[in-house]
Protein backbone atom coordinates (compact mmCIF):
# COMPACT_ATOMS: atom_id res chain seq x y z
CA UNK A 1 0.00 0.00 0.00
CA UNK A 2 1.59 3.41 1.04
CA UNK A 3 4.66 4.07 0.20
CA UNK A 4 7.19 1.71 1.79
CA UNK A 5 6.93 1.96 5.60
CA UNK A 6 10.04 0.86 7.87
CA UNK A 7 8.33 -2.73 7.55
CA UNK A 8 6.50 -2.08 4.66
CA UNK A 9 6.44 -5.34 2.70
CA UNK A 10 3.04 -7.10 2.42
CA UNK A 11 1.22 -3.19 1.97
CA UNK A 12 -0.21 -5.23 -1.06
CA UNK A 13 -0.20 -8.69 -0.43
CA UNK A 14 -2.97 -9.52 -3.07
CA UNK A 15 -1.28 -7.28 -5.48
CA UNK A 16 1.57 -9.51 -5.55
CA UNK A 17 -0.87 -12.54 -6.28
CA UNK A 18 -2.70 -10.34 -8.78
CA UNK A 19 0.63 -9.62 -11.22
CA UNK A 20 1.51 -13.28 -11.05
CA UNK A 21 -1.91 -14.51 -11.59
CA UNK A 22 -2.85 -11.99 -14.39
CA UNK A 23 -0.75 -14.04 -16.37
CA UNK A 24 -2.92 -16.54 -16.52
CA UNK A 25 -5.88 -15.10 -17.13
CA UNK A 26 -7.70 -17.30 -19.26
CA UNK A 27 -9.40 -15.73 -22.25
CA UNK A 28 -11.28 -19.38 -24.01
CA UNK A 29 -14.96 -19.49 -24.10
CA UNK A 30 -17.14 -17.77 -21.98
CA UNK A 31 -19.73 -19.56 -20.75
CA UNK A 32 -22.98 -17.99 -19.34
CA UNK A 33 -23.66 -16.89 -15.64
CA UNK A 34 -27.14 -18.58 -14.26
CA UNK A 35 -26.92 -17.81 -10.65
CA UNK A 36 -25.41 -13.77 -10.91
CA UNK A 37 -25.61 -13.22 -7.26
CA UNK A 38 -23.71 -16.62 -6.54
CA UNK A 39 -20.81 -15.89 -9.38
CA UNK A 40 -20.57 -12.15 -7.93
CA UNK A 41 -19.22 -13.61 -4.64
CA UNK A 42 -17.44 -16.35 -5.91
CA UNK A 43 -14.95 -13.50 -7.91
CA UNK A 44 -14.97 -11.73 -4.71
CA UNK A 45 -13.88 -14.23 -2.58
CA UNK A 46 -11.19 -15.40 -4.95
CA UNK A 47 -9.93 -12.02 -6.70
CA UNK A 48 -7.07 -12.04 -4.34
CA UNK A 49 -6.40 -15.79 -4.17
CA UNK A 50 -7.09 -17.35 -7.65
CA UNK A 51 -6.97 -14.22 -9.86
CA UNK A 52 -6.93 -16.30 -13.42
CA UNK A 53 -10.32 -17.61 -12.29
CA UNK A 54 -11.44 -14.34 -10.91
CA UNK A 55 -10.29 -12.57 -14.66
CA UNK A 56 -12.52 -15.54 -16.19
CA UNK A 57 -15.50 -15.15 -14.19
CA UNK A 58 -15.47 -11.15 -14.77
CA UNK A 59 -15.76 -11.68 -18.32
CA UNK A 60 -18.86 -14.24 -17.97
CA UNK A 61 -20.63 -11.75 -15.46
CA UNK A 62 -19.72 -8.65 -17.70
CA UNK A 63 -21.84 -10.32 -20.33
CA UNK A 64 -24.89 -10.32 -17.92
CA UNK A 65 -24.56 -7.11 -16.72
CA UNK A 66 -27.36 -5.80 -18.57
CA UNK A 67 -29.93 -8.13 -17.23
CA UNK A 68 -29.14 -7.72 -13.49
CA UNK A 69 -31.14 -5.72 -11.12
CA UNK A 70 -29.48 -2.70 -10.06
CA UNK A 71 -27.46 -3.44 -6.79
CA UNK A 72 -25.80 -6.49 -8.72
CA UNK A 73 -24.94 -3.82 -10.95
CA UNK A 74 -22.97 -1.52 -8.47
CA UNK A 75 -21.40 -5.04 -6.78
CA UNK A 76 -19.77 -6.13 -10.62
CA UNK A 77 -19.17 -2.35 -10.83
CA UNK A 78 -17.05 -2.14 -7.42
CA UNK A 79 -15.31 -5.86 -8.63
CA UNK A 80 -14.65 -3.99 -11.92
CA UNK A 81 -13.69 -0.97 -10.21
CA UNK A 82 -10.78 -3.30 -7.89
CA UNK A 83 -9.25 -4.91 -11.08
CA UNK A 84 -8.52 -1.26 -13.53
CA UNK A 85 -7.27 0.01 -9.87
CA UNK A 86 -5.22 -2.97 -8.81
CA UNK A 87 -3.95 -3.14 -11.90
CA UNK A 88 -2.19 -0.09 -11.24
CA UNK A 89 -4.55 2.61 -13.09
CA UNK A 90 -5.97 4.55 -10.13
CA UNK A 91 -6.82 7.54 -11.78
CA UNK A 92 -9.44 5.67 -13.61
CA UNK A 93 -10.51 3.35 -10.59
CA UNK A 94 -10.86 6.37 -7.78
CA UNK A 95 -13.85 8.25 -9.65
CA UNK A 96 -15.50 4.78 -10.70
CA UNK A 97 -15.40 3.95 -6.88
CA UNK A 98 -16.66 6.92 -5.99
CA UNK A 99 -19.46 7.16 -7.83
CA UNK A 100 -19.90 3.47 -6.62
CA UNK A 101 -20.39 5.14 -3.11
CA UNK A 102 -22.79 7.91 -4.20
CA UNK A 103 -25.08 5.55 -6.07
CA UNK A 104 -25.38 2.08 -3.95
CA UNK A 105 -28.14 1.68 -1.19
CA UNK A 106 -26.19 -1.38 0.22
CA UNK A 107 -23.95 0.45 3.34
CA UNK A 108 -21.20 -2.82 2.96
CA UNK A 109 -20.35 -2.28 -0.82
CA UNK A 110 -20.10 1.61 0.31
CA UNK A 111 -17.66 0.59 3.35
CA UNK A 112 -15.86 -1.28 1.01
CA UNK A 113 -15.46 0.60 -2.06
CA UNK A 114 -14.50 3.99 0.48
CA UNK A 115 -11.40 1.30 1.62
CA UNK A 116 -10.16 0.44 -1.70
CA UNK A 117 -10.69 4.47 -2.70
CA UNK A 118 -8.05 5.05 0.55
CA UNK A 119 -5.90 2.57 -0.42
CA UNK A 120 -5.05 3.75 -3.45
CA UNK A 121 -4.59 7.17 -2.43
CA UNK A 122 -1.55 5.93 -0.69
CA UNK A 123 -0.68 4.06 -3.14
CA UNK A 124 -0.58 7.03 -5.25
CA UNK A 125 0.91 9.14 -2.21
CA UNK A 126 -2.16 11.57 -1.81
CA UNK A 127 -1.64 11.04 2.04
CA UNK A 128 -3.73 13.68 3.18
CA UNK A 129 -6.73 13.09 1.06
CA UNK A 130 -6.01 9.31 1.90
CA UNK A 131 -6.28 10.00 5.89
CA UNK A 132 -9.30 12.75 5.73
CA UNK A 133 -11.11 9.59 3.88
CA UNK A 134 -10.15 7.12 6.38
CA UNK A 135 -11.54 9.73 9.19
CA UNK A 136 -14.88 9.46 7.64
CA UNK A 137 -14.77 6.11 6.85
CA UNK A 138 -14.00 4.93 10.68
CA UNK A 139 -17.13 6.86 11.47
CA UNK A 140 -18.62 4.33 9.69
CA UNK A 141 -17.22 1.48 10.89
CA UNK A 142 -20.12 0.89 14.36
CA UNK A 143 -22.63 0.80 11.21
CA UNK A 144 -20.79 -2.04 9.46
CA UNK A 145 -21.62 -5.52 9.87
CA UNK A 146 -20.11 -7.54 7.40
CA UNK A 147 -17.04 -9.30 8.82
CA UNK A 148 -14.68 -9.16 6.01
CA UNK A 149 -15.33 -5.51 5.23
CA UNK A 150 -14.56 -4.78 8.84
CA UNK A 151 -11.39 -7.13 8.55
CA UNK A 152 -10.85 -4.27 5.40
CA UNK A 153 -11.33 -1.34 6.73
CA UNK A 154 -9.38 -2.31 10.34
CA UNK A 155 -6.44 -3.31 7.99
CA UNK A 156 -6.65 -0.20 5.92
CA UNK A 157 -6.58 1.54 9.17
CA UNK A 158 -3.58 0.34 11.09
CA UNK A 159 -1.61 0.34 7.67
CA UNK A 160 -2.17 4.15 7.21
CA UNK A 161 -1.68 4.89 11.00
CA UNK A 162 1.50 2.58 10.89
CA UNK A 163 2.44 4.82 7.81
CA UNK A 164 2.03 7.93 9.47
CA UNK A 165 4.18 7.09 12.63
CA UNK A 166 1.29 6.11 14.84
CA UNK A 167 1.88 3.25 16.22
CA UNK A 168 -0.10 2.80 19.22
CA UNK A 169 -3.22 3.51 17.39
CA UNK A 170 -2.35 1.47 14.74
CA UNK A 171 -2.04 -1.50 17.36
CA UNK A 172 -5.33 -0.59 18.46
CA UNK A 173 -6.40 -1.15 15.40
CA UNK A 174 -4.76 -4.57 14.88
CA UNK A 175 -5.70 -5.70 18.37
CA UNK A 176 -9.85 -4.70 17.11
CA UNK A 177 -9.18 -7.27 14.75
CA UNK A 178 -7.46 -9.89 16.32
CA UNK A 179 -10.45 -9.69 19.22
CA UNK A 180 -12.88 -10.04 16.03
CA UNK A 181 -11.43 -12.43 14.46
CA UNK A 182 -9.56 -15.54 16.41
CA UNK A 183 -9.27 -17.30 13.40
CA UNK A 184 -8.83 -16.61 9.78
CA UNK A 185 -7.87 -14.00 7.40
CA UNK A 186 -8.51 -10.97 10.11
CA UNK A 187 -6.37 -13.02 12.35
CA UNK A 188 -3.53 -12.93 10.56
CA UNK A 189 -3.94 -9.37 9.55
CA UNK A 190 -3.98 -8.97 13.25
CA UNK A 191 -1.18 -10.08 14.69
CA UNK A 192 1.20 -9.31 11.27
CA UNK A 193 0.03 -5.89 11.98
CA UNK A 194 0.22 -6.02 15.91
CA UNK A 195 3.85 -6.77 15.36
CA UNK A 196 4.46 -4.32 12.44
CA UNK A 197 3.25 -1.56 15.15
CA UNK A 198 5.05 -2.54 17.77
CA UNK A 199 8.41 -3.02 15.74
CA UNK A 200 8.20 0.16 14.37
CA UNK A 201 7.33 1.88 18.23
CA UNK A 202 10.51 -0.13 19.32
CA UNK A 203 9.07 -2.40 21.29
CA UNK A 204 10.05 -5.72 20.12
CA UNK A 205 13.70 -5.89 20.12
CA UNK A 206 13.82 -9.53 20.58
CA UNK A 207 12.22 -12.21 18.47
CA UNK A 208 9.34 -14.10 20.54
CA UNK A 209 6.57 -16.36 19.99
CA UNK A 210 4.71 -13.39 18.62
CA UNK A 211 6.33 -13.98 15.44
CA UNK A 212 5.91 -17.78 14.89
CA UNK A 213 2.59 -17.33 15.93
CA UNK A 214 1.89 -14.49 13.47
CA UNK A 215 3.59 -16.92 10.89
CA UNK A 216 0.88 -19.48 11.51
CA UNK A 217 -2.34 -17.68 11.63
CA UNK A 218 -1.12 -16.46 8.46
CA UNK A 219 -0.12 -19.98 6.71
CA UNK A 220 -3.08 -21.36 7.42
CA UNK A 221 -4.91 -18.89 5.92
CA UNK A 222 -2.36 -19.01 2.66
CA UNK A 223 -1.84 -15.65 3.62
CA UNK A 224 2.11 -16.67 2.54
CA UNK A 225 3.00 -12.98 1.96
CA UNK A 226 2.35 -11.98 5.21
CA UNK A 227 3.86 -14.45 6.63
CA UNK A 228 7.12 -13.78 5.04
CA UNK A 229 6.68 -10.15 5.79
CA UNK A 230 7.18 -11.59 9.22
CA UNK A 231 9.43 -13.49 8.74
CA UNK A 232 11.57 -10.41 7.17
CA UNK A 233 11.04 -8.61 10.13
CA UNK A 234 12.78 -11.33 12.27
CA UNK A 235 15.86 -11.85 10.30
CA UNK A 236 15.85 -7.56 10.67
CA UNK A 237 16.25 -8.56 14.52
CA UNK A 238 18.55 -11.35 13.99
CA UNK A 239 21.04 -8.56 12.26
CA UNK A 240 20.57 -6.04 14.29
CA UNK A 241 21.19 -8.28 17.34
CA UNK A 242 25.01 -9.31 15.74
CA UNK A 243 23.20 -13.04 14.28
CA UNK A 244 23.61 -12.50 10.88
CA UNK A 245 23.80 -16.15 10.13
CA UNK A 246 20.56 -16.89 11.40
CA UNK A 247 18.94 -14.30 9.35
CA UNK A 248 20.98 -15.72 6.34
CA UNK A 249 19.32 -19.30 6.88
CA UNK A 250 16.02 -17.73 7.49
CA UNK A 251 15.67 -15.36 4.47
CA UNK A 252 16.90 -18.39 2.08
CA UNK A 253 14.86 -20.89 2.94
CA UNK A 254 12.17 -18.61 1.98
CA UNK A 255 13.53 -16.71 -0.82
CA UNK A 256 12.92 -18.91 -3.62
CA UNK A 257 8.52 -18.47 -2.58
CA UNK A 258 9.33 -15.27 -2.32
CA UNK A 259 10.59 -14.84 -5.75
CA UNK A 260 8.05 -16.53 -6.93
CA UNK A 261 5.54 -14.03 -5.74
CA UNK A 262 6.82 -11.30 -8.65
CA UNK A 263 6.12 -9.26 -5.63
CA UNK A 264 8.77 -6.02 -5.64
CA UNK A 265 8.45 -4.68 -2.11
CA UNK A 266 9.28 -7.92 -0.24
CA UNK A 267 11.79 -9.44 -2.57
CA UNK A 268 13.98 -6.20 -2.32
CA UNK A 269 13.41 -6.88 1.18
CA UNK A 270 14.60 -9.46 1.49
CA UNK A 271 17.68 -8.77 -1.10
CA UNK A 272 18.44 -6.07 1.04
CA UNK A 273 18.57 -8.26 4.59
CA UNK A 274 20.16 -10.38 3.05
CA UNK A 275 22.89 -7.77 2.13
CA UNK A 276 23.41 -6.64 5.37
CA UNK A 277 23.21 -10.55 6.43
CA UNK A 278 26.30 -11.57 4.54
CA UNK A 279 27.99 -8.11 4.68
CA UNK A 280 28.34 -8.66 8.78
CA UNK A 281 29.57 -11.80 7.79
CA UNK A 282 32.02 -10.61 5.64
CA UNK A 283 31.27 -12.10 2.95
CA UNK A 284 31.27 -9.18 0.51
CA UNK A 285 30.96 -10.92 -3.34
CA UNK A 286 27.64 -12.29 -1.96
CA UNK A 287 26.83 -8.64 -0.18
CA UNK A 288 27.26 -7.14 -3.11
CA UNK A 289 25.39 -9.39 -5.41
CA UNK A 290 22.06 -8.87 -3.02
CA UNK A 291 22.39 -5.30 -3.15
CA UNK A 292 22.76 -4.87 -6.85
CA UNK A 293 19.77 -7.15 -6.75
CA UNK A 294 17.66 -5.13 -4.39
CA UNK A 295 18.07 -2.26 -6.10
CA UNK A 296 16.90 -3.69 -9.16
CA UNK A 297 13.69 -5.59 -7.48
CA UNK A 298 12.31 -2.16 -6.09
CA UNK A 299 9.62 -0.84 -7.24
CA UNK A 300 10.26 1.98 -10.06
CA UNK A 301 10.31 5.89 -8.81
CA UNK A 302 9.63 4.97 -4.73
CA UNK A 303 12.52 5.24 -2.50
CA UNK A 304 11.85 2.66 0.15
CA UNK A 305 13.85 1.64 3.46
CA UNK A 306 15.30 -1.32 0.91
CA UNK A 307 16.58 0.90 -1.40
CA UNK A 308 18.71 3.10 0.68
CA UNK A 309 20.08 0.21 2.45
CA UNK A 310 21.44 -1.24 -0.18
CA UNK A 311 22.69 1.55 -1.93
CA UNK A 312 24.44 2.13 1.11
CA UNK A 313 25.71 -1.42 1.37
CA UNK A 314 26.94 -1.34 -2.10
CA UNK A 315 28.65 2.12 -1.20
CA UNK A 316 30.27 0.90 2.03
CA UNK A 317 31.63 -2.23 -0.03
CA UNK A 318 33.01 -0.09 -2.64
CA UNK A 319 34.43 1.71 -0.08
CA UNK A 320 36.27 -1.58 1.30
CA UNK A 321 37.25 -2.45 -1.97
CA UNK A 322 39.46 0.72 -2.34
CA UNK A 323 37.27 1.75 -5.35
CA UNK A 324 36.56 5.30 -4.66
CA UNK A 325 34.94 6.26 -7.46
CA UNK A 326 32.26 3.62 -7.31
CA UNK A 327 31.67 4.33 -3.74
CA UNK A 328 31.63 8.13 -4.49
CA UNK A 329 28.80 7.22 -7.00
CA UNK A 330 26.75 5.26 -4.47
CA UNK A 331 27.06 7.19 -1.50
CA UNK A 332 25.71 10.02 -4.24
CA UNK A 333 22.54 7.41 -4.80
CA UNK A 334 22.21 6.59 -0.91
CA UNK A 335 21.98 10.14 -0.22
CA UNK A 336 19.46 11.16 -2.34
CA UNK A 337 17.55 7.48 -1.15
CA UNK A 338 17.80 8.28 2.20
CA UNK A 339 16.14 11.50 1.66
CA UNK A 340 13.63 10.52 -0.47
CA UNK A 341 12.41 8.26 1.74
CA UNK A 342 12.46 10.31 4.99
CA UNK A 343 10.83 12.74 2.98
CA UNK A 344 7.77 10.28 2.38
CA UNK A 345 7.90 9.72 5.85
CA UNK A 346 7.71 13.16 6.82
CA UNK A 347 5.11 13.79 4.32
CA UNK A 348 2.91 11.03 5.64
CA UNK A 349 3.08 12.10 9.51
CA UNK A 350 2.21 15.77 8.36
CA UNK A 351 -0.53 14.31 6.13
CA UNK A 352 -2.44 12.73 9.27
CA UNK A 353 -1.50 15.92 11.64
CA UNK A 354 -2.95 17.91 9.12
CA UNK A 355 -6.35 16.21 8.48
CA UNK A 356 -6.40 15.48 12.56
CA UNK A 357 -6.33 18.93 12.59
CA UNK A 358 -9.23 19.63 10.40
CA UNK A 359 -11.06 17.35 11.74
CA UNK A 360 -10.56 18.83 15.27
CA UNK A 361 -11.69 22.25 13.90
CA UNK A 362 -14.46 21.12 12.32
CA UNK A 363 -15.59 18.80 15.57
CA UNK A 364 -15.55 22.15 17.35
CA UNK A 365 -17.72 24.12 14.64
CA UNK A 366 -19.87 22.11 14.84
CA UNK A 367 -20.36 22.03 18.60
CA UNK A 368 -20.29 25.98 18.49
CA UNK A 369 -23.13 25.68 15.70
CA UNK A 370 -24.62 23.41 18.01
CA UNK A 371 -24.61 25.84 21.41
CA UNK A 372 -26.01 28.16 18.89
CA UNK A 373 -28.61 26.64 17.97
CA UNK A 374 -29.84 25.78 21.44
CA UNK A 375 -29.55 29.47 22.27
CA UNK A 376 -31.69 30.62 19.88
CA UNK A 377 -34.07 27.98 20.60
CA UNK A 378 -34.26 28.80 24.11
CA UNK A 379 -34.37 32.05 22.77
CA UNK A 380 -37.43 31.91 20.87
CA UNK A 381 -38.96 30.42 23.66
CA UNK A 382 -38.34 32.69 25.92
CA UNK A 383 -39.68 35.52 23.16
CA UNK A 384 -43.28 34.26 24.31
CA UNK A 385 -42.64 35.73 27.48
CA UNK A 386 -41.18 39.15 26.18
CA UNK A 387 -42.18 41.11 29.24
CA UNK A 388 -40.31 39.05 31.90
CA UNK A 389 -37.49 38.34 29.62
CA UNK A 390 -35.50 41.74 28.87
CA UNK A 391 -33.10 40.51 31.86
CA UNK A 392 -32.58 37.36 30.42
CA UNK A 393 -32.07 38.02 27.01
CA UNK A 394 -28.86 40.50 28.21
CA UNK A 395 -28.05 37.27 30.23
CA UNK A 396 -28.46 35.40 26.86
CA UNK A 397 -26.55 37.66 24.82
CA UNK A 398 -23.84 37.91 27.01
CA UNK A 399 -23.59 33.56 26.93
CA UNK A 400 -23.61 33.88 23.20
CA UNK A 401 -20.55 36.18 23.57
CA UNK A 402 -18.53 33.98 25.65
CA UNK A 403 -19.49 30.80 24.38
CA UNK A 404 -18.43 31.61 20.94
CA UNK A 405 -15.66 33.52 22.13
CA UNK A 406 -14.43 30.31 23.47
CA UNK A 407 -14.69 27.90 21.01
CA UNK A 408 -13.01 30.75 18.75
CA UNK A 409 -10.25 30.38 20.85
CA UNK A 410 -10.06 26.68 21.00
CA UNK A 411 -9.81 26.05 17.33
CA UNK A 412 -7.37 29.21 16.90
CA UNK A 413 -5.38 27.69 19.99
CA UNK A 414 -5.32 24.25 18.45
CA UNK A 415 -4.26 25.34 14.79
CA UNK A 416 -1.31 27.25 16.65
CA UNK A 417 -0.33 24.37 18.65
CA UNK A 418 -0.44 22.56 14.68
CA UNK A 419 1.61 24.96 13.15
CA UNK A 420 4.17 24.63 15.75
CA UNK A 421 4.09 21.02 15.44
CA UNK A 422 4.35 20.64 11.52
CA UNK A 423 7.44 22.90 11.90
CA UNK A 424 9.13 21.43 14.33
CA UNK A 425 11.15 17.93 14.77
CA UNK A 426 9.06 15.85 17.14
CA UNK A 427 12.17 14.25 18.81
CA UNK A 428 14.56 16.98 19.10
CA UNK A 429 12.21 20.00 18.96
CA UNK A 430 14.26 22.19 16.31
CA UNK A 431 13.11 22.46 12.76
CA UNK A 432 12.07 20.24 10.73
CA UNK A 433 13.82 19.48 7.25
CA UNK A 434 10.13 21.04 5.59
CA UNK A 435 10.90 24.18 7.76
CA UNK A 436 14.70 24.14 7.77
CA UNK A 437 14.69 24.40 4.03
CA UNK A 438 11.77 27.09 3.85
CA UNK A 439 13.78 29.38 6.41
CA UNK A 440 17.46 29.00 4.50
CA UNK A 441 15.82 29.72 0.86
CA UNK A 442 13.95 32.94 2.67
CA UNK A 443 17.18 33.75 4.32
CA UNK A 444 19.84 33.04 1.30
CA UNK A 445 16.94 35.42 -0.90
CA UNK A 446 17.96 37.97 1.32
CA UNK A 447 21.57 37.46 1.94
CA UNK A 448 22.01 37.40 -2.20
CA UNK A 449 19.98 40.52 -2.28
CA UNK A 450 22.62 42.30 0.45
CA UNK A 451 25.58 40.55 -0.98
CA UNK A 452 26.62 39.29 1.84
CA UNK A 453 27.87 35.97 2.64
CA UNK A 454 25.91 32.91 4.20
CA UNK A 455 27.74 29.36 5.23
CA UNK A 456 25.88 26.44 5.54
CA UNK A 457 27.44 23.53 7.63
CA UNK A 458 26.17 19.88 7.32
CA UNK A 459 26.49 17.82 10.28
CA UNK A 460 26.30 13.67 10.74
CA UNK A 461 27.10 11.97 13.94
CA UNK A 462 29.72 9.22 13.66
CA UNK A 463 29.00 5.70 14.05
CA UNK A 464 25.65 6.66 15.00
CA UNK A 465 24.28 3.17 14.59
CA UNK A 466 26.79 1.42 16.77
CA UNK A 467 24.80 3.67 19.67
CA UNK A 468 21.87 2.62 18.29
CA UNK A 469 22.35 -1.50 18.09
CA UNK A 470 24.46 -1.18 21.22
CA UNK A 471 22.44 0.25 23.86
CA UNK A 472 19.09 0.14 21.67
CA UNK A 473 16.48 3.50 20.09
CA UNK A 474 15.71 4.95 23.60
CA UNK A 475 19.81 5.59 24.58
CA UNK A 476 20.08 6.57 20.52
CA UNK A 477 16.88 9.17 20.66
CA UNK A 478 18.78 10.54 24.31
CA UNK A 479 21.93 11.19 22.28
CA UNK A 480 20.32 12.96 19.27
CA UNK A 481 18.95 15.13 22.26
CA UNK A 482 22.14 15.78 23.75
CA UNK A 483 23.66 16.46 20.27
CA UNK A 484 21.79 19.00 19.63
CA UNK A 485 21.83 20.58 22.78
CA UNK A 486 25.46 20.78 22.73
CA UNK A 487 24.82 22.46 19.14
CA UNK A 488 22.82 24.97 20.51
CA UNK A 489 25.12 26.53 22.86
CA UNK A 490 27.47 27.21 19.95
CA UNK A 491 24.19 28.95 17.74
CA UNK A 492 23.36 32.97 17.64
CA UNK A 493 19.98 33.62 17.22
CA UNK A 494 20.74 34.35 13.58
CA UNK A 495 21.29 31.41 12.53
CA UNK A 496 19.11 28.39 11.55
CA UNK A 497 19.35 24.98 12.97
CA UNK A 498 17.34 21.74 11.90
CA UNK A 499 17.28 18.44 11.36
CA UNK A 500 17.83 16.92 8.18
CA UNK A 501 16.70 13.50 8.93
CA UNK A 502 18.38 10.54 11.16
CA UNK A 503 21.50 11.95 12.85
CA UNK A 504 21.74 14.30 10.23
CA UNK A 505 21.40 18.21 11.03
CA UNK A 506 21.67 21.57 8.81
CA UNK A 507 22.58 24.89 10.13
CA UNK A 508 22.44 28.12 8.23
CA UNK A 509 25.26 30.51 9.55
CA UNK A 510 24.13 33.93 7.67
CA UNK A 511 27.10 37.30 7.13
CA UNK A 512 29.62 34.80 7.93
CA UNK A 513 32.56 34.20 5.90
CA UNK A 514 34.28 30.35 5.46
CA UNK A 515 37.03 30.60 8.22
CA UNK A 516 34.05 31.88 10.81
CA UNK A 517 32.01 28.63 9.38
CA UNK A 518 35.05 26.63 10.13
CA UNK A 519 35.90 27.87 13.23
CA UNK A 520 32.30 27.91 14.58
CA UNK A 521 32.06 25.02 13.19
CA UNK A 522 35.16 23.29 15.27
CA UNK A 523 33.68 24.83 18.72
CA UNK A 524 30.33 22.54 17.85
CA UNK A 525 32.26 19.60 17.18
CA UNK A 526 34.55 19.76 20.08
CA UNK A 527 31.37 20.62 22.03
CA UNK A 528 29.43 17.38 20.84
CA UNK A 529 33.03 15.22 21.37
CA UNK A 530 32.58 16.22 24.81
CA UNK A 531 29.31 15.87 25.40
CA UNK A 532 28.65 13.61 28.19
CA UNK A 533 25.61 11.30 27.67
CA UNK A 534 23.90 11.70 30.94
CA UNK A 535 22.95 9.16 33.59
CA UNK A 536 21.11 6.64 32.01
CA UNK A 537 23.77 6.17 29.32
CA UNK A 538 27.16 7.00 30.51
CA UNK A 539 30.48 6.68 28.97
CA UNK A 540 28.82 6.35 25.36
CA UNK A 541 31.90 8.33 23.08
CA UNK A 542 30.32 10.73 20.40
CA UNK A 543 31.35 12.84 17.50
CA UNK A 544 30.31 14.12 14.22
CA UNK A 545 31.26 15.01 10.92
CA UNK A 546 31.18 18.58 9.52
CA UNK A 547 30.85 19.75 5.57
CA UNK A 548 30.74 23.21 5.42
CA UNK A 549 29.53 25.18 2.20
CA UNK A 550 29.72 28.78 1.41
CA UNK A 551 27.90 30.98 -0.84
CA UNK A 552 30.97 32.88 -2.62
CA UNK A 553 31.68 29.24 -4.14
CA UNK A 554 28.15 27.27 -4.30
CA UNK A 555 26.09 30.32 -5.03
CA UNK A 556 22.71 31.37 -3.31
CA UNK A 557 20.98 28.10 -4.31
CA UNK A 558 20.51 25.91 -1.52
CA UNK A 559 20.42 22.79 -3.36
CA UNK A 560 23.99 24.12 -5.19
CA UNK A 561 25.26 24.59 -1.20
CA UNK A 562 24.12 21.36 0.31
CA UNK A 563 25.73 19.53 -2.70
CA UNK A 564 29.08 21.07 -1.41
CA UNK A 565 28.39 20.68 1.98
CA UNK A 566 27.26 16.90 1.13
CA UNK A 567 30.96 16.23 -0.39
CA UNK A 568 32.93 17.57 2.43
CA UNK A 569 31.03 15.94 4.65
CA UNK A 570 31.71 12.61 2.85
CA UNK A 571 34.96 13.45 2.93
CA UNK A 572 35.17 14.38 6.64
CA UNK A 573 33.58 10.67 6.97
CA UNK A 574 36.29 9.28 4.86
CA UNK A 575 39.43 11.06 6.46
CA UNK A 576 38.66 9.63 9.70
CA UNK A 577 35.30 11.23 11.11
CA UNK A 578 35.18 13.70 14.05
CA UNK A 579 36.36 16.40 11.75
CA UNK A 580 35.33 19.87 10.14
CA UNK A 581 36.10 19.72 6.11
CA UNK A 582 35.17 22.52 4.20
CA UNK A 583 34.08 22.97 0.20
CA UNK A 584 36.82 21.77 -1.73
CA UNK A 585 38.71 24.73 -3.79
CA UNK A 586 38.97 27.62 -1.12
CA UNK A 587 40.16 24.53 1.58
CA UNK A 588 44.07 25.42 0.94
CA UNK A 589 43.35 28.87 1.74
CA UNK A 590 42.19 28.18 4.80
CA UNK A 591 44.47 25.55 5.86
CA UNK A 592 47.52 27.83 4.87
CA UNK A 593 45.88 31.14 5.51
P1 LIG B 1 28.60 7.25 9.77
O1 LIG B 1 29.70 7.61 10.71
O2 LIG B 1 29.10 6.77 8.47
O3 LIG B 1 27.62 8.37 9.61
O4 LIG B 1 27.86 6.04 10.44
P2 LIG B 1 26.41 6.01 11.02
O5 LIG B 1 26.26 4.71 11.72
O6 LIG B 1 26.11 7.20 11.82
O7 LIG B 1 25.57 6.14 9.72
P3 LIG B 1 24.24 5.47 9.25
O8 LIG B 1 23.61 6.42 8.32
O9 LIG B 1 24.53 4.10 8.78
O10 LIG B 1 23.36 5.33 10.52
C1 LIG B 1 22.47 6.26 10.91
C2 LIG B 1 21.63 5.60 11.94
O11 LIG B 1 20.84 6.55 12.61
C3 LIG B 1 20.69 4.59 11.38
C4 LIG B 1 19.45 4.73 12.20
O12 LIG B 1 19.24 3.54 12.93
C5 LIG B 1 19.76 5.85 13.16
N1 LIG B 1 18.65 6.75 13.33
C6 LIG B 1 18.04 7.51 12.39
N2 LIG B 1 17.05 8.22 12.96
C7 LIG B 1 17.03 7.90 14.29
C8 LIG B 1 16.22 8.29 15.39
O13 LIG B 1 15.31 9.11 15.28
N3 LIG B 1 16.50 7.74 16.60
C9 LIG B 1 17.50 6.83 16.76
N4 LIG B 1 17.71 6.32 17.96
N5 LIG B 1 18.25 6.44 15.73
C10 LIG B 1 18.03 6.96 14.51
MG1 LIG C 1 23.68 9.65 8.27
MG1 LIG D 1 26.11 9.00 10.76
Amino acid sequence: MVKSGKWHCVLFAEWALLVVLLAGTATAAVPAVEDVALVLSQADSIKTSNHAEFAELMQRLDNEATKMPPEQQLYLRYLKAWQVGYGGDYETAIPQLNAIIAESTDATLRFRAGVTVITLLGIGSHYEEAFARLSQLLDQLPQVTDKYARIQGLSDAAQLYIEAGQYDLAASYADRLLTENPTGEGACKGRYYKLYALYNSGKLRTVDQQFQDGIDACINVGEFLYANGIRARMAGIYIQQGEPATAIKLLQRNYADTQRTHYGRLISQFDALLAQAYSREGDLLLAQQFARDAVSSSVKNEYTEPLTSAYQQLYLIAQKQGDMEAALTYHEKYMTADKGYLNDVGARALAYETVKQQVMAKKLQIDTLNKQNQILELQQALGKKAAVTSRLYIILLLMVLASIALWTYRVKRSQLRFMKLARRDGLTGIFNRQHFVEEVEHLLLYCRKSARNACIVLIDLDHFKVVNDTHGHAVGDRVLRRAVEACQTHLRSTDVFGRLGGEEFGILLPDCSLEQAYRRAEQIRLAIATAATGDNAPGIPISASFGVAVTSRSGYELRGLLIHADEALYRAKREGRNRVVVSEEVEGRLKTG
